[in-house]
């Protein structure tokens, strides 16, 4: 197990940014996809591909490029960095996305490829 560092932050608000302590540094860029961020979810998004029009709103709005593309059309979800947020849902016009707890019969059901 790792010690913990003390740090006295009684006098934060006059510290400059070198007096900043480094936390999670970013060694490389580009390099989010190589990290398995679904397994945060607790919600998942479904999509009803009858009644997908291909507007393509929900790609435009996700904060974690996880809606599926391909030649202008979406083809689904990348389920290994989607978070769930559930903005791609709020924003599709066509009910073609539903938010559904991520223990339910229906995202198991998607996970196993049903
Ligand atoms: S917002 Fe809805 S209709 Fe538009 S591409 Fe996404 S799922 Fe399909
Ligand atoms: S739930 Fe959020 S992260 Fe997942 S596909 Fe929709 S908008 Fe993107």
């Amino acid at each position: 197990m790792s010690e913990k560092t003390h740090i006295d932050v009684s006098d934060f608000e006059n510290w400059t940014y070198d007096m900043i302590p480094k936390g999670a540094v970013c060694t490389d860029v580009g390099n989010s996809v190589q990290y398995i961020t679904g397994g945060w979810r607790s919600n998942m998004p479904i999509w009803k591909k009858k009644n997908c029009k291909d507007c393509l709103l929900c790609w435009v709005h996700c904060p974690d490029a996880s809606i599926l593309v391909v030649d202008g059309k979406m083809t689904g979800i990348d389920y290994d960095h989607c978070k769930g947020c559930g903005i791609c849902a709020r924003e599709c016009k066509y009910e073609a996305l539903t938010m559904v707890a991520e223990s339910s019969d229906e995202a198991l059901a998607v996970k196993k490829g049903a």
